[in-house]
């Protein structure tokens, strides 16, 4: 319980840290907790310390845990892969959708946001390092996708969400993350006034946020360093069922 708390605000700082660094505001950058294969437990005792944005991955583990924790006034980010057999849950229960790839996807979100809730705030995700393995759209996609999410309706397109592969070499991490910086850049500029309200760089996680913040994040997505270290997970149905036993 105190190793969650301290472990948050020992991020905290290192984001303060970070954006002073880069020359920014100290709170430039907004920390989404990442919250996959934990329990509802452990989000409540981060939200008790003060945390109030979340991020899940696997929307058959995620429902169950919104739902037991619906008395609190939590945001919550799908970060995961999406699936079109998925996309009525996800535009029903969350506030930001970050790795959108396709326009049958965004479409879909749009048609299925219900009538009265605000729109959905989305991140297009972004492949920087062109891994065969990886999701997201490569740079000329991600502009004609971007033309086509701000004709949608019921999304808000934000900005754009990227993970580098994985490694400790700060100079291509950060080279990486300013690519997806300059890339918001001339999205901004090529859509007008149709990108208005393009201000979001969703990019660092627990190894590489400095790296991010130095190179513009807007949002951060952190699970390890919060929660610690996460089982390896197979079979989402299996481990929700496993959570709640
Ligand atoms: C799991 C996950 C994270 C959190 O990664 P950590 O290294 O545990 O901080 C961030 N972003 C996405 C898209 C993830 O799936």
């Amino acid at each position: 319980m105190v190793a969650i708390a301290a472990a948050l605000q020992a991020c905290r700082n290192r984001i303060s840290h970070a954006c002073k660094e880069a020359g920014r505001s100290a709170d430039c950058a907004s920390l989404v907790a990442v919250s996959k294969t934990f329990p509802a437990d452990s989000i409540r005792i981060a939200h008790a310390a003060g945390q109030r944005i979340f991020g899940e991955s696997y929307v058959q583990e995620a429902l169950p845990k919104l739902e037991q924790l619906a008395d609190l006034p939590l945001e919550w980010h799908f970060i995961g892969p999406l699936q079109s057999n998925k996309t009525r849950q996800i535009a029903t229960h969350f506030n930001w959708v970050h790795s959108i790839a396709n326009e049958k996807i965004a479409q879909r979100l749009s048609d299925q946001r219900p009538a009265g809730m605000p729109p959905l705030q989305v991140c297009i995700q972004i492949n920087i390092s062109g891994e065969a393995s990886k999701s997201g759209v490569g740079a000329d996609a991600a502009m004609a996708l971007a033309g086509a999410i701000v004709g949608l309706p019921n999304l808000r397109l934000r900005g754009f969400m990227a993970i580098p592969e994985p490694g400790h070499d700060i100079g291509l991490q950060r080279s990486r993350f300013r690519r997806v910086a300059e890339l918001l850049q001339v999205a901004r500029k090529s859509l007008g006034p149709a990108g208005q309200h393009l201000d979001t760089l969703s990019m660092g996680m627990s190894d590489d946020l400095e790296a991010a913040i130095l190179e513009g994040a807007t949002l951060v997505r952190v699970g390890t360093a919060i929660f610690g270290v996460r089982p390896v997970i197979d079979d989402p149905k299996k481990h929700q069922q496993e959570l709640s036993a």
